[in-house]
């Protein structure tokens, strides 16, 4: 079964009206590949502007975190309605710089996943492990236990696509070598078969993220688990049409 390729570009805490601008009118007037999907997720600040923009078929907005309740006294989160209201069809959850600097645990990502999903927007699932998780050789046993807390809540896990960024490679110009990202990929996926079933499994897109970038993409191009990227810093980079062409 093909997996459609996915390519998130997540700008986190970067950009205004010109330079957010720029990156799509990149994005509008490169040849993209036609058999990939692309989402960029601006600051909710700029979803509406960035909506507006955008005028290519395989380009969708995304949020970079939305709140588990709909509405109400929680003064300065943004609803998973309002977003989509906006026009973002994706949104970012369970970011390690979510889980770091803002405490989400688990049961909170998994909590906001159901919300969001239930909602209608689907979500770009973060999961990956520390550099002192990775040295203890736990690497599995973190991302699976990232994802039981999910498993726990989400039954349909079609809007659902995994990224895997080890927090080690995020920022930092180290990526995973394609080998290692497709091993642990696999692993993920022979996981999500004992769990939501091969089917679902099979389908589910599960992303790379963690330094990808213009020169590093191509060497993930054929490993077979690995269905797209999750890109940070170089996203808002004229590199990033190179990532989101790199299975041409
Ligand atoms: P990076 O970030 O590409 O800048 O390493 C990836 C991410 O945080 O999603």
């Amino acid at each position: 079964m093909a997996r459609t390729f996915f390519v998130g570009g997540n700008f986190k805490l970067n950009g205004d009206k010109k330079s957010i601008k720029e990156i799509v009118e990149r994005l509008n007037t490169a040849n993209l590949a036609e058999n990939v999907e692309v989402v960029i997720c601006p600051p909710a600040a700029y979803i509406d502007y960035t909506v507006q923009l955008v005028n290519k078929p395989q380009v969708t907005v995304g949020g970079q975190n939305t709140y588990l309740k709909a509405s109400g006294a929680f003064t300065g989160e943004n609803s998973v309605d309002q977003i989509k209201d906006l026009g973002a069809k994706w949104v970012i959850l369970g970011h390690s710089e979510r889980r770091t600097y803002f405490h989400e645990d688990d049961k909170i990502v998994a909590d906001k996943t159901k919300f969001a999903l239930d909602n209608g927007v689907g979500v770009i699932l973060c999961i990956g492990e520390t550099l002192e998780e990775k040295k203890a050789g736990i690497t599995l046993e973190v991302v699976e236990r990232q994802l039981n807390a999910v498993i726990a809540e989400v039954k349909d896990w079609t809007n659902v696509v995994i990224a895997y960024e080890p927090v080690w490679a995020i920022g930092t110009g180290l990526a995973a070598t394609a080998e290692d990202a497709q091993d642990i990929h696999a692993s993920i996926r022979k996981f999500l078969v004992s769990k939501i079933g091969e089917k679902a499994a099979e389908e589910i897109r599960i992303l790379y993220g963690g330094s990808a970038n213009g020169g590093n993409c191509s060497t993930f191009k054929d490993k077979k688990d690995i269905d797209g990227f999750l890109v940070g810093g170089a996203s808002l980079k004229p590199e990033f049409v190179d990532i989101v062409n790199s299975r041409m």
